[in-house]
């Protein structure tokens, strides 16, 4: 999406996209600041992008696009755009030390055949008539031909290690910069693309294997938002993240699926011990009374309802997450603040 827009606004195309940009902004009552610009500048770039679909959501929800919430757009979709140019970037450095590698060791061969050539131009020379002069002048060329490379050598090897060093540096910052792309910003939770990515590894991995997978929902957010704020929401999915993130330490995993939703893999739990752990989890958060940290304030509390499926044989990702989905809807339906268990799709087909 990056190199899209990177590409689209030095188009034939290009303006009609800036005006674009700025009518969705007027249409929508957003003003034109730098960071709207840039945001609207994706949205009318790429109307089927993850940031365009979470801003016409919004809209649709009757959400108005204050600055708090460019912000937050920005900050959750923006700053994985710039990851990705940070990636490419290191990418570019790497490969630019690997051609310096190969340039050194190039040179070296290149210094390693001129000095074969002056060792078997001294055993022609010796073949020939050979006084002691001229096997003076011979030790003479021979000596300096020795001495100048193993000075070479030196300088090559000064130069590997620090290439090597730098690859080193380049590998940490990448190590770093692909965890950042794989977490939540806001919440520091594994975010929806490692999730997948983990989700599918689960599946791909052991047909028989039995994981249990669950689907977090906050309730009536969008009132709590409403009512406080969109800041103060923020707030407090860092701490339904942090309770979670208890619950899901490795090899479980907890991650942020979006918005306020939440999903969970417990990868060697049947459905009994996960439904008890989120039971817990549920009820914590129930019973905890939110204070807004600046004021105080007593904000009343939370509820999550949360869906869970444990994976059928040989049930691949996308049905059991749609299992666990409707499990959560269930919760939904049936009045909130609860769990409910999917049942599994094969004894449903086998009582058919
Ligand atoms: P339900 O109980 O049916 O889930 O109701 P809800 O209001 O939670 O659900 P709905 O899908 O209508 O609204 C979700 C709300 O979540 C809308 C939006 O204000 C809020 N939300 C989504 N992402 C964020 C975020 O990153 N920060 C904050 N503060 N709020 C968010
Ligand atoms: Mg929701
Ligand atoms: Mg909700």
């Amino acid at each position: 999406m990056s190199n899209d827009i990177e590409v689209s606004v030095r188009s034939s195309n290009a303006y009609s996209l800036a005006v674009e940009a700025i009518r969705l902004m007027e249409v929508h009552g957003v003003w034109p600041t730098p960071l709207n610009y840039e945001i609207w500048l994706y949205v009318a770039g790429d109307p089927n992008s993850a940031l365009a679909q979470e801003i016409h959501r919004l809209i649709g929800s009757g959400e108005k696009i204050t600055e708090e919430i460019s912000e937050s757009l920005a900050s959750k979709f923006i700053s994985r755009l710039k990851l990705n140019d940070e990636v490419r970037d290191a990418g570019l450095r790497l490969t630019r030390e690997l051609a310096s590698v190969s340039e050194v060791i190039s040179e070296a061969q290149k210094a390693q055949k001129d000095y074969n050539e002056t060792l078997e131009g001294a055993r022609s020379s010796i073949d020939g008539d050979s006084d002691a002069q001229r096997l003076r002048q011979l030790v003479g060329r021979l000596t300096d031909a020795t001495s100048q490379i193993l000075n070479q050598h030196a300088h090559f090897e000064v130069r590997l290690s620090e290439s090597s060093r730098e690859v080193a540096r380049l590998r940490k910052h990448l190590d770093q910069v692909r965890l950042e792309a794989m977490t939540d910003a806001l919440t520091n939770l594994a975010n929806r693309k490692s999730f997948d990515e983990a989700l599918e590894r689960h599946c791909d991995s052991d047909e028989g294997k039995n994981i249990t997978l669950a689907v977090l929902d906050i309730d009536h957010f969008k009132r709590f938002n409403d009512t406080w704020g969109h800041q103060t929401g923020d707030q407090v999915l860092r701490y339904v993240a942090s309770v979670l993130s208890r619950i899901g330490r490795a090899p479980r995993m907890a991650a942020r699926y979006g918005g306020e939703e939440f999903a969970m893999i417990f990868p060697s739990e049947n459905m009994a011990v996960v439904e008890r752990l989120l039971n817990e989890a549920r009820q914590e958060i129930a019973s905890r009374v939110l204070k807004r940290r600046s004021t105080n304030e007593d904000l009343g509390t939370i509820t999550i309802s949360v869906g869970i499926a444990e994976r059928d044989y040989g049930e691949d990702a996308y049905d059991l997450l749609d299992r666990a989905d409707k499990a959560l809807y269930q919760s939904k339906n049936n009045g909130r603040n609860m769990v409910t268990c999917a049942k599994s799709a094969l004894k449903a087909t086998d009582a058919a």
